[in-house]
């Protein structure tokens, strides 16, 4: 059959299914998105503390700016002629923070996972995966191309099975997980994990924190900062186009692995950098993270009243964070009950296979700190 044919067919099939994914229009105003008549609450997107809806933030940085700093490409790779100060500033920022010796930037977090993970896996280390990890992580595992197993999600029994099953056949072993799941909106055990890899020398810990990097912790640091197990993550990754409101990716991590991720990860090295004007954008942002405490309590606070009002109608919630799955099982009834959602003013995401497992379809909703108590109560009224 034509490559033309088997496409149509498989696009035919997913449509079938309930599974067929297609781009929309989006005119955002703020916290809302209006599309046709209608305006309504967006509780899809990252922007989970406001940031991004922020008008006035963006026209204190513009202030900052003028056209010999507005830079909006790199022009080349870092290893080229693309390696602006603002990087080193920012990288700079992140480790000063972190309190460790080193950051390195990434295009995004997609390259970071998997640029980082293929770099540093050898051909004697073995991956430990939790089940549930980012399609980019599981991306990353597999172009590392060596061999792995994924744990059952944050089941730590599981996961310490296998560490004494093949911790001695094995010269190096990664333990990969998320710190805050973005499609379940729960938590990794961190401590639990930090205390597991502590036995055994030849263990390393990647941690991806995507989603709680500037939601949680004091300053905004992530789950580790809450934690308080910084200097126990080999490689932590944030991302910068979540809840920090821009693009691009960091891993915090010694400097020797800095040095060897610059000369080995291949999305690092053959790629154009960011626009220096976006990281200096992230710059501002970060700098301004620590003082939003304000931002992160009000997002516990209506997180908190999200999870109230489903326990008290008997749901089954298993979230710990602003990020809050309406299971409902089948695609079909999904998408539905996020038309009916829509209907009334929120606009909050059907999540379908393949980015869930099978029959666990879902509307994910994401919250924001900016929403007023109207708006949540709104929300609440009509889970
Ligand atoms: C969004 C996400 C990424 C990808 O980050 P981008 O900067 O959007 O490429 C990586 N890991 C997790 C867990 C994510 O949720």
């Amino acid at each position: 059959m034509h490559i033309y044919q088997l496409m149509q067919q498989e696009l035919d099939l997913l449509q079938a299914q309930g599974n067929l994914r297609a781009l929309n229009r989006m005119q955002h105003e703020g916290r809302y998105i209006a599309s046709g008549q209608e305006k309504l609450l967006n509780l899809a997107s990252n922007d989970y503390l406001g940031i991004a809806a922020d008008i006035a933030l963006r026209q204190e940085f513009l202030d900052t700016l003028d056209v010999r700093h507005f830079v909006p490409s790199a022009s080349a790779s870092r290893l080229m002629t693309g390696n602006f100060p603002v990087f080193e500033e920012l990288e700079h920022e992140l480790a000063g923070l972190y309190h460790r010796e080193a950051a390195l930037l990434f295009d995004c977090g997609y390259h970071a996972n998997t640029g980082i993970l293929p770099a540093i896996a050898r051909r004697d280390t073995l991956i430990l995966a939790d089940k549930l990890v980012h399609a980019s992580l599981i991306d990353g595992i597999k172009l590392a191309g060596v061999p792995y197993y994924r744990y059952r999600h944050n089941d730590m029994q599981h996961l310490e099975k296998l560490l004494q099953q093949h911790a001695g056949a094995y010269d190096n072993l990664i333990i990969v997980t998320e710190s805050l799941f973005s499609m379940d909106g729960d938590e990794a055990p961190l401590a639990r994990l930090v205390s597991l890899k502590e036995r055994y020398p030849h263990v390393l810990l990647y941690l991806d924190e995507a989603h709680a990097f500037g939601v949680r912790g004091a300053r905004g640091l992530g789950c580790a900062e809450e934690a308080d197990c910084i200097p126990s993550i080999d490689f932590l990754v944030g991302t910068l186009g979540k809840a920090a409101a821009s693009a691009g990716a960091f891993v915090v991590c010694n400097r020797l692995s800095r040095d060897f991720l610059i000369n080995k990860v291949r999305p690092f090295i053959y790629t154009t950098a960011l626009p220096p004007v976006v990281v200096a954008w992230s710059l501002f942002v970060i700098r301004r993270l620590g003082g939003m405490a304000d931002r992160r309590r009000r997002l516990a606070f209506l997180s908190e009243k999200v999870h109230q009002a489903l326990i008290s109608r008997g749901r089954k919630d298993l979230s710990t964070s602003h990020i809050i799955p309406l299971l409902v099982g089948e695609s079909d009834r999904t998408v539905t009950q996020a038309g009916e959602m829509r209907r009334r003013g929120i606009h909050a995401l059907p999540v379908r296979p393949p980015t869930v497992p099978e029959g666990s379809a879902r509307i994910r909703i994401s919250l924001r700190a900016d929403l007023t108590d109207e708006e949540i109560n709104h929300l609440i009224d009509n889970l």
